[in-house]
């Protein structure tokens, strides 16, 4: 899958792609990930100065700034291009909710070789003008009923999400957490921890090989 990320701040972002499991699957081309700055695509001027800027007061008036349309289209273009594939994906904190299952429905669009490039547009300021998602009609996602300072961080969670239900991205298919009982408690070496002159065990459970027993308790926890 080809992850086409638009956004204002895409160092907000590389650092955490880059790293574990999804560094690890764009080195081995389970996913690519691409940027694009809408601020190298401004061609109009604003309407408070000459300079060329991404934002403008908002029509009607209010507090903020949006973000112009021209360079976010220009942007948006540029990782279309001649694609065949493509979904767009915008941003609303009032939206449809994000979840495993809306993952899962993208990958199956993936592996039916229907969806193989994501367009990733992240808003920030009031957001982007509406005429953007007139343009480029697509998906609107939530990740949460809160507001966010922007999109990057919706798309890095749609990202991350969706990379680990593409084959081969976890090298154990077996930690796809969604498919199997996971618990809430985790524990490893060593047994017995002491801290502070205190002594903190592992549940016995957990060290008593009886799986059935082991799968239970973390049904319970
Ligand atoms: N004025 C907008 C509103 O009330 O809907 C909020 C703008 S928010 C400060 C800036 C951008 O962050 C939004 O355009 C959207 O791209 C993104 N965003 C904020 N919260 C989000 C959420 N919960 N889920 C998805 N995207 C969110």
């Amino acid at each position: 899958m080809h992850f086409h990320i638009i956004s204002l701040f895409p160092e907000s972002v590389r650092r955490y792609l880059d790293e574990s499991i999804l560094g690890r699957a764009q080195q081995s081309g389970h996913i690519k990930i691409s940027f694009y700055n809408p601020i190298d695509y401004i061609t109009e001027t604003s309407s408070n100065n000459l300079k060329k800027r991404v934002d403008d007061k908002p029509y009607g008036g209010g507090p903020g700034m949006v973000i112009k349309a021209q360079p976010v289209l220009a942007a948006i273009a540029k990782a279309v291009g001649r694609k065949k594939n493509v979904e767009i994906i915008h941003f609303a904190p009032r939206a449809k909710m994000f979840t495993t299952n809306e993952a899962k429905k993208i990958v199956n669009q993936y592996k039916a070789k229907k969806v193989k490039h994501m367009v990733f547009v992240c808003g920030r300021y009031e957001g982007i003008d509406s005429r953007v998602e007139k343009i480029y009609k697509g998906s609107r996602y939530s990740i949460g009923e809160y507001v966010l300072t922007g999109g990057e961080l919706p798309a890095l969670v749609m990202i991350d999400s969706i990379s680990r239900q593409i084959p081969g991205v976890l090298g154990d298919p077996d930690s796809l957490e969604e498919e199997r009982v996971a618990a809430g408690e985790y524990y490893t070496r060593p047994e017995t921890l002491t801290y502070k002159g205190k002594k903190y065990g592992v549940p016995s459970v957990l060290l008593s090989g009886n799986h059935k027993d082991i799968d239970d308790w973390r049904e319970k926890h």
